[in-house]
């Protein structure tokens, strides 16, 4: 059977997310700011595993990548060259009744205000830049202003003759980038789907001409393959090629990673053939020579960038909404049923890799209980916790996607071993501290 959206699971899933400290509402205190978020404790490490996933895979396996770190703030020059300035819109209306502002072409009902459902009521749709400007150093005005990056994208281009010089690569390669993007979205929402500031993780990769449909086909599929590997499933997965009117003004071709969201089919990522458009406009632009010299060929050409573009924050939300379950179980120790709730992540993924646990206070299983800390958070984040009783720190833990529990208690003192508790099979392993860490390892296979 295909998988059909959940509309549930939204508020399951955005609600454990504040409980258990993944995602807080921004400027809470102050009643918030609208769509923003603040990642709190284990967002934070969710989302890095999602970076150090994505470079795992895109430069540390590869010999044909390399990464920079692009600067935020640029110059409108790089903007007006990349044409940005000009063609970074989206169609903005405004609702005559509610006075609500809607971007027209995600309207469910192109007639109906999704707000107040007065019909035929919308303004004529006009061009609205999503650009964020601001302006560099004291004095507002002409020439001071720059702009917050819509896309890192940009950052690998005007680097590329840098790269190409310090890095002793030659087409076919890439340059990879993670970092903040910003976006004046006219609705943002969906959680953290759409924001005015997020992550984005985007690739350039430099090939011959000649070479631009294989290579796309191949990143195609290398990028689909990323997400299933990491445990997100097949069936809530699809590639979805834009029909020629939906391509941008510099692509040729570009597919979309989808994930089944609670709302629907949805954007993860996007795969583009951009041509030689944006080398291309550079040079023009800039007046730098931006030619890749074959010396094997004799020739000069401008190569053409297949571009994988993901965003962080909106796939670590693919990876919650896919990792969240609901299941009715034995309480352990005792026979009666009741609800778990438990995020199958997989352990690359999940924010805590083991949770050391003494069955009690007591100051003479803390000090066991610390030196097998000790002896883990070297090679694993670890979370740590010792109050409640155990039944309900393991449901904690579950919650927050922890793959195994290590727990210490009385019988430790005496046998040096502790209880490993397995979080999807809730299978529990009695094991020697000594062999802990490679028991460990084993299982977690990172
Ligand atoms: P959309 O059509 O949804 O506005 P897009 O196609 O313009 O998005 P890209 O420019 O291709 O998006 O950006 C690459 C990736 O960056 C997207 O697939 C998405 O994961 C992420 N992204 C883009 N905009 C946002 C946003 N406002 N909030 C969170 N992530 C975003």
């Amino acid at each position: 059977m295909p998988a059909a959206p959940d509309p549930a699971l939204f508020d399951k899933v955005v609600n454990l997310c504040k409980r258990r400290g993944f995602v807080f509402p921004s400027a809470e205190i102050y009643g918030g700011f609208r769509s923003t978020y603040d990642y709190g404790p284990v967002g934070v490490l969710l989302l890095r595993n999602v970076k150090d996933a994505w470079w795992r895979s895109m430069v540390q396996l590869r010999h044909d990548v390399v990464g920079i770190d692009a600067a935020i703030l640029s110059p409108p020059a790089i903007w007006e060259a990349s044409g940005h300035l000009t063609n970074f819109t989206d169609p903005l209306v405004d609702c005559r009744v509610c006075r609500e502002r809607f971007r027209f072409d995600k309207l469910e009902d192109p007639e109906v205000c999704p707000n107040c459902g007065a019909e035929h009521s919308f303004t004529e749709a006009r061009r609205f830049n999503l650009m964020f400007k601001t302006y560099a150093g004291p004095v507002e005005g002409a020439g001071a202003e720059v702009y917050l990056r819509p896309e890192t994208a940009q950052g690998m281009f005007v680097n590329f003759k840098n790269v190409l010089e310090t890095s002793r690569k030659r087409p076919p390669f890439g340059i990879a980038q993670i970092g903040k993007s910003f976006r004046n979205e006219i609705t943002p929402g969906n959680f953290v789907f759409r924001t005015r500031e997020f992550e984005q993780m985007e690739m350039e990769y430099f090939v011959p001409p000649a070479e631009a449909d294989r290579w796309y086909e191949y990143w195609c599929q290398t990028r689909l393959q990323w997400y299933v590997d990491l445990g997100i499933p097949a069936d809530s997965l699809r590639l979805r090629a834009h029909d020629a009117d939906e391509l941008s003004h510099y692509s040729t071709g570009t597919s979309d990673v989808e994930f089944l969201f609670p709302w629907g089919w949805d954007e993860l990522e996007g795969i583009a053939n951009r041509t030689d458009y944006d080398l291309r406009q550079h040079e023009e632009h800039s007046g730098e020579r931006l030619e890749y010299f074959d010396q094997a060929a004799g020739e000069r050409y401008l190569p053409y960038v297949i571009e994988p573009a993901a965003g962080a924050t909106r796939t670590a939300m693919a990876f919650l909404m896919a990792a969240y379950d609901e299941e009715e179980v034995a309480r352990e120790g005792q026979g009666q049923g009741e609800p778990r709730t438990v995020l199958r992540f997989h352990p690359r993924i999940a924010p805590y890799k083991v949770a050391v646990l003494p069955l009690s206070k007591k100051p003479e299983l803390q000090e066991p209980a610390i030196d097998v800390l000790s002896r883990l958070q070297p090679h694993f984040m670890c979370d740590y916790d010792e109050t409640q009783a155990i039944g309900r720190r393991y449901r904690r833990q579950d919650e927050l996607g922890t793959p195994y529990c290590v727990t210490i208690d009385f019988d430790t003192l005496t046998d040096k071993a502790v209880t490993v508790r397995d979080r999807d099979s809730m299978a529990q392993d009695r094991v020697p501290i000594e062999g802990l860490l490679e028991h460990l390892q084993a299982r977690l296979d990172l």
